[in-house]
């Protein structure tokens, strides 16, 4: 045995390998859905928050901070896949081909193999899935541990505010806000001297429709899971320092 197994089986957090990950599907089958008994498991945490809530940069500094977490979003997910060639990915670039939908289960499945291929105590800071409330059932069929899901709160029109007032260098791709991270000359890359943009999706329409959606379709999950006692709630609008302190209380 090398040292990464050595280290795995005694708890600590190993790098992926190939053959950890063959052990720990292997391990899933047999427990046909007992996820508690595999070795090297992954247990959930899903992140709810509407879209501009800054969930995605949380987990982000969560999983950078903590080596026991880890951040999985849907999108980068399915990206990787795609970008990979794998055969969720091929499948999943079939139906965007076509114009259509990525179905949830396929999206489900790769999500079940990230878990099942992660050695190591880990929980997996899942961003973007479920959506709604199809797919949170599809989750809860999957036989993976969900611990919690945490809600990052942040009222529609601090959302409004820090979508709309960002801006962008269309040269050097950094990002300002007029209020929140204004640069040292209005309208002007502190970096490259490019004047910055208005990404085409931050205006107010797109914005409203994009919350709108958010609250047909996904916020009935905070029900969903406070009805199963796992959820838990966290104050969206601070420094991002805060938030992290406060989401780590919640675990
Ligand atoms: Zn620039």
């Amino acid at each position: 045995m090398d040292s990464a197994s050595a280290a795995t089986l005694n708890g600590a957090c190993a790098p992926k390998r190939a053959n950890g990950a063959a052990e720990s599907r292997a391990a899933l089958l047999r427990g046909g859905g007992g996820f508690g008994i595999i070795y090297g498991a992954m247990d959930i945490v899903i992140l709810l928050g509407a879209p501009g809530s800054g969930k995605g940069t949380v987990a982000g500094k969560l999983a950078a901070d903590n080596a026991n977490l880890s951040h999985v979003s849907s999108g980068d997910l399915l990206r990787e896949a795609i970008a990979k060639g794998t055969a969720a990915g091929l499948e999943a670039k079939g139906y965007m081909e076509k114009g259509e939908l990525v179905p949830d289960a396929l999206i489900a499945a790769m999500i079940k193999d990230v878990v099942s291929a992660t050695t190591g105590d880990k929980t997996m800071l899942l961003d973007g899935f479920p959506r709604n409330l199809a797919q949170a059932e599809i989750l809860a069929q999957m036989g993976v541990s969900v611990r919690a899901a945490v809600l990052i709160d942040v009222p529609d029109d601090i959302i409004l505010g820090r979508i709309l007032g960002r801006r962008t260098c269309p040269n050097c791709k950094a990002g300002y806000h007029v209020t929140n991270l204004p640069p040292k000359v209005e309208g002007i890359c502190d970096k490259c001297g490019t004047r910055l943009t208005i990404r085409k999706d931050d205006n107010p329409d797109t914005v409203q429709d994009r919350l709108a959606v958010y609250h047909r379709q996904t916020e009935p999950l905070i029900e969903y899971y406070g009805a199963k006692g796992i959820l838990r709630k966290v104050d969206g609008n601070a420094d991002i320092e805060v938030v992290a302190k406060a989401f780590m209380e919640q675990l």
